[in-house]
């Protein structure tokens, strides 16, 4: 089907269960946000970590995950972490091999970001993402772009080109493109199951369940000592257009400072944003003097304060690393010494 079929095919979907919704006074904007359970306490998950990565919330249920799609996700995470690892061993920088990290997992449809992006309301694909630098707290952030294939790029040429620090919408496509980053159409972002996800929602009238988030991160330390993080998403499903989350926000859905933590963020954008989350672990750290178990642990407590779910990944610059989350999360880590440990399943 061509995506001007598509999306005709959505807009007759979305008459027929938009009747039902208004009968019942449900509104696709309000239905998604159930107030969830309190953070769990977790602790710190490992040491020595150089660089770890995330790809969402809902970690798998081991009997009913067929062989191949856990597989393919052991697969994602090894060649991601790696990615990463390689530019970190060879001297590089945490914020390119950050960089590295995410650009593996856009390319892969099981991720919520790049090629797996979620369709908003209309049937469409608007991401978001953002890379922080915390040797000079320097940003760089995309969001609503359309048409460009790895938006951590994108977001990594903001940093370095532009004298901003988030370019939204045609803008921002406009400026990758300039820039010589690669262009897809939107149709490149299609995948049955983002399709499914969409219809799904809309018969449900809802946002997409707080069992679902995809969006991916990375953290990592350098041998510099400097820490660097980014963040990429499609967003949520069936989002209203023009809707922008937690992801390409600094201070919401990514942050860095070498002195003190790497964190980045996948759940209810709205909450991360509110909750300021991903500051918020930085801010225990330096003014509560926390480690960086507990202060993570604060932050994400401040999400579930405001109603949202989730999780983040934090690291400081002694390679401690953890994730506190709400529910369940998908994450992997490598050590210095370059070991991957991955974990996507619950049980
Ligand atoms: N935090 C993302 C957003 O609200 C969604 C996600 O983590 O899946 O856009």
């Amino acid at each position: 089907m061509s995506s001007v079929a598509k999306r005709r095919s959505l807009a007759v979907l979305s008459c027929v269960i938009a009747v039902p919704a208004l009968v019942l006074g449900v509104s696709s904007a309000s239905s998604g946000w159930a107030q969830k359970p309190a953070a769990q306490p977790s602790g710190a998950e490992a040491h020595d970590v150089s660089l770890a990565v995330h790809c969402g919330t809902a970690a798998l249920d081991r009997a009913e995950t067929p062989p191949e799609l856990g597989a393919a996700y052991e697969a994602m995470f090894q060649e991601a972490t790696q990615a990463g690892y390689r530019v970190l061993h060879s001297g590089g920088r945490a914020v390119d091999a950050v960089q590295a990290a995410i650009v593996v997992m856009e390319d892969n449809p099981l991720c919520n970001a790049g090629r797996g992006a979620v369709f908003n309301e209309d049937g469409e694909n608007q991401l978001d993402a953002s890379i922080m630098d915390g040797s000079d707290l320097d940003v760089g952030a995309v969001a609503g772009v359309e048409n460009v294939k790895n938006p951590i790029k994108a977001a990594r040429l903001v940093m370095d080109k532009s004298p901003h620090v988030l370019i939204a919408g045609e803008g921002a496509d406009d400026f990758a493109a300039r820039n010589g980053i690669e262009m897809v159409t939107q149709d490149y972002y299609w995948t049955p199951e983002r399709w499914d996800s969409l219809l799904e929602a809309k018969k449900n009238a809802a946002s997409v369940s707080g069992e679902e988030h995809g969006t991916v991160g990375a953290i990592a330390v350098d041998s510099h000592g400097d820490l660097a993080a980014a963040t990429s998403t499609g967003g949520l499903t069936n989002k209203m257009v023009g809707r922008v989350g937690d992801s390409p926000i600094a201070g919401a859905g990514t942050y860095a400072d070498s002195q003190f933590v790497a964190v980045s963020g996948t759940g209810t954008g709205e909450a991360f944003i509110r909750a300021n989350a991903a500051r918020e672990v930085a801010v225990q750290m330096e003014h509560r003097g926390l480690d960086v178990t507990r202060a993570a642990q604060a932050a994400i407590d401040r999400v579930a304060r405001v109603g949202g779910e989730g999780a983040l990944i934090a690291l400081d610059h002694d390679g401690e690393f953890t994730v506190p989350r709400i529910g369940t999360a998908k994450y992997a880590w490598v050590t210095n010494s370059g070991d991957v440990e991955t974990r996507f399943y619950r049980n």
